[in-house]
């Protein structure tokens, strides 16, 4: 009898919502309670470094130790009025997570006695003994040596008793071991191309950002249930497990009402992220069982990525305290959606316009469409890398599958901005513009009309969907860090917007207007990077074979996909853009690779232990249960009758036999193949070899598993089933 199993199925049955700590005030007043932003800054700094902390902060502008000083001493003294005692650097390895080590304020006051310090010097800069962060073989053992520097444009915040400092992580030798250095390197190169560009439309343009809102995804399962699944434990998704009868067929869930043990939930982890300056905004049941959504308002991409590693931890914490664990895997159940990452990308100007947003003169309309000709040519041009930087073998899992965007990249415009883009192609160049000379005039422009994108024309299934005034990169794994997409993709616009100006230019200088030469390029783009375009069901077969008809990237195998991350036109996009070199791509590539042999190893091992462990005695203990009855029968029936009544049976426990045998020999070959495979030096040859032969028997033995949870007595097995995980709440 499956004693475990039982209990914490009625435990979890039998759980209450906890009672959640709501503050006496407004959430417009316990905004950003935790953080260091500029309303504290302007209270506990001098003006004068208040000053010089607010241009580093907007600007870029480097911070002398006297300043850091100054900055330090502030925040030491905010943080110690609530209760803080240690400080941390906060940074992004090449791993999932964030990385923290915590060091006290306190030092030796000369005199016998502790006084609290935190200087500068440990503020702007670390030295974290990280040797065992993922780094690709930059760093041997002999130089491990790792700094981490402070990112001032990311507010520093209070977590429990620790001040944490957004850093970025980057090896002795200047390449970068994380996340946020190339993404502040890719945001720098978009601003700076962006702000070219935008002065062909208005000189007063200092800055262009990228903006990021990320619609979060994940699911809920009972805290008892979750630690009655090792699968679920060790590897974040369920190996094995049959689908239960009812699931997502009736649509029942999605946008439904939010159960109150979840709803106490959310409710905490909102006020808690708001008192982080996390500006949350929905939530809502999403479409499996047990799946929810969290998105805030958008905001600067840097801040955005920082704010959306916060909460992933956040969430994590917050779950456990309401008997919970959160499953941020993009693929935690089979047959049911896997979770996504929704980021939703635009460019804004200093001057407050959204570039991707129309506007009312036919000028800003001709610079809403030079953006999104410019962002479509950038995604055309690199669809297989934008595909490589969301890939991962846990978001494998859902890519492709029925129910994400498929693992090819195209992109969903609308009816009507594509009509705009397909009368700007097809008209003639000297009917079109009729100029209205000198810059800043009202432009007469006729084929670019009054836009007025609608926002209800959706495709749910394109990767990167144009929504009004954003586009949504929607291939995003929930897992992932959103840096990776957003390195990518913010690059390959920057590269795109300059050669966009230089081609502009030469017209220029030609003798053509400049109105005149900007709608040439754009016209020329719109041919050049129709194939990008797309519209249809991104689910359907004929896509693929449409997709490589017209030369978009089609590859499914998650090793080779990172291969494009060394593609000569992608190696050259990095460089030129400052944002990564080769040797960095080529390390963190390494890095991708590992870590992809490593989860499929880890999964296997499960697997393999979970089967010796559970799914064949459990089997077999039923099976004698069987074969005890049919000898029962034997004994009190005459022969003729026992054929009648243990038929039934006699074939239960052949099926089971070969299940069980299936299953035994085909662990076996799993383990010998990884065997075989673990020999293998090259990263790349060895994660190719899992992805080929294990992955695969990883399903194939997973099949076998739940026929026999089909079969067996429900009272004999041992694990959560499916409706139990997906259902209790
Ligand atoms: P959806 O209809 O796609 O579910 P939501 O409103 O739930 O939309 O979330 C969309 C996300 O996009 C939010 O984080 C929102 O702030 C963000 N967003 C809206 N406009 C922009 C923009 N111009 N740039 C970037 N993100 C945006
Ligand atoms: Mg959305």
């Amino acid at each position: 009898m499956s004693t475990l199993r039982f209990r914490v199925v009625e435990k979890a049955f039998q759980a209450k919502p906890q009672e959640v700590r709501v503050p006496a005030e407004r959430p417009s007043e316990y905004f950003g309670k935790y953080v260091f932003n500029r309303e504290k800054m302007f209270k506990y700094l001098p003006s004068s470094v208040y000053a010089k902390l607010v241009d580093a902060m907007d600007n870029g502008a480097a911070l002398d130790r006297d300043v850091a000083d100054a900055v330090a001493e502030g925040m030491k003294r905010w943080a110690m009025e609530l209760g803080v005692t240690h400080y941390t650097h906060w940074f992004q390895p090449l791993t999932e997570g964030t990385a923290e080590k915590h060091d006290a304020f306190v030092e030796h006051d000369g005199k016998g006695g502790m006084m609290e310090e935190f200087s500068g010097k440990l503020l702007v800069q670390q030295e974290p003994d990280a040797s065992s962060f993922p780094n690709g073989g930059i760093r041997n053992t002999f130089e491990a040596r790792g700094y981490s520097a402070w990112d001032p444009s990311s507010p520093v915040f209070v977590v429990d008793d620790t001040l944490c400092i957004p850093t970025v992580f980057i090896a002795y030798t200047g390449e970068s071991l994380d996340y946020k250095a190339p993404l502040l390197k890719a945001l720098r190169a978009v601003n700076k191309a962006a702000v070219d560009v935008c002065h062909y439309f208005d000189p007063n343009v200092k800055k262009v950002m990228a903006y990021l809102g990320w619609e979060q995804e994940y699911f809920l399962v009972d805290e008892g249930l979750y630690a009655a699944r090792p699968d679920l434990l060790l590897t974040g998704r369920t190996l094995m497990g049959h689908e239960a009868s009812k699931n997502q067929q009736l649509e029942d869930h999605y946008f439904g009402a939010i159960p109150s043990r979840v709803a106490a939930f959310m409710k905490d982890l909102e006020i808690q992220a708001l008192e982080l300056g996390i500006p949350v905004k929905t939530r809502h049941n999403e479409v499996a069982p047990n799946q929810f959504e969290l998105a805030p308002i958008f905001e600067e991409c840097n801040l955005a990525v920082d704010h959306n590693m916060l909460i992933m931890s956040l969430m994590r914490k917050v779950a456990r305290n309401h008997g919970f664990r959160v499953l941020l895997h993009e693929k935690p159940f089979k047959g049911v959606n896997g979770s996504g990452k929704h980021n939703n990308w635009s460019l804004g100007t200093d001057t407050g316009v959204l570039l991707m947003a129309p506007g009312k003169t036919s000028e800003e309309n001709l610079r809403f469409i030079t953006f999104i000709v410019n962002t479509l040519m950038a995604v055309y041009r690199h669809n297989g890398l934008l595909k490589a930087s969301i890939m991962s073998a846990t978001n494998a899992h859902r890519l492709g599958a029925n129910e994400a965007p498929p693992a090819i990249i195209s992109s969903f415009l609308g009816s009507q901005l594509s009509r705009v883009l397909d009368h700007m192609e097809e008209s003639e160049a000297d009917e079109l513009i009729t100029l209205g000379g000198k810059h800043g005039m009202k432009l007469d422009i006729p084929q670019i009309p009054e836009l007025l994108i609608d926002n209800t024309d959706r495709n749910r299934t394109s990767p990167f969907a144009f929504t009004g005034n954003r586009f949504e990169f929607r291939a995003v794994g929930s897992e992932a860090n959103c840096a990776s997409a957003m390195i990518a993709l913010n690059t390959a616009v920057a590269e795109q917007l300059i050669e966009f100006k230089a081609a502009v230019e030469a017209l220029i200088e030609k003798g053509e207007p400049k109105i005149s030469a900007i709608i040439q390029v754009i016209r020329d783009y719109i041919k050049i990077c129709k194939p990008i375009r797309f519209d249809g069901n991104g689910y359907s077969d004929e896509w693929k074979e449409e997709a490589a008809r017209r030369g978009l990237d089609c590859e499914t195998s998650c090793p080779l996909i990172f291969d494009r991350y060394l593609a000569p036109e992608s190696i050259a996009m990095f460089e030129a853009a400052g944002v990564m070199t080769q040797k960095e791509l080529e390390a963190r590539n390494e890095v991708k690779w590992e870590t992809y042999t490593k989860k499929i190893q880890i999964e296997a091992r499960v697997l393999g232990d979970l089967v010796m462990n559970h799914i064949v005695p459990t089997a077999i203990e039923y099976q004698s249960k069987l074969i005890d009855n049919v000898y029962k029968v034997k004994g009190l029936f005459p022969a003729e009758e026992v054929e009648k009544l243990s038929g039934e049976n006699l074939a239960l426990i052949r099926k089971i036999s070969e299940h069980t045998t299936y299953i035994k020999e085909h662990v076996d070959a799993m383990v010998n193949a990884r065997k075989v495979a673990n020999k293998i030096v090259d990263e790349r040859e060895k994660a190719i070899a899992y992805h080929d032969t294990i992955a695969p028997m990883l399903e194939e033995i997973r099949y076998h598993i739940d026929k026999l949870e089909l079969i067996v007595d429900d009272q004999m097995w041992t694990l959560p089933k499916y409706r139990e995980l997906l259902f209790i709440r």
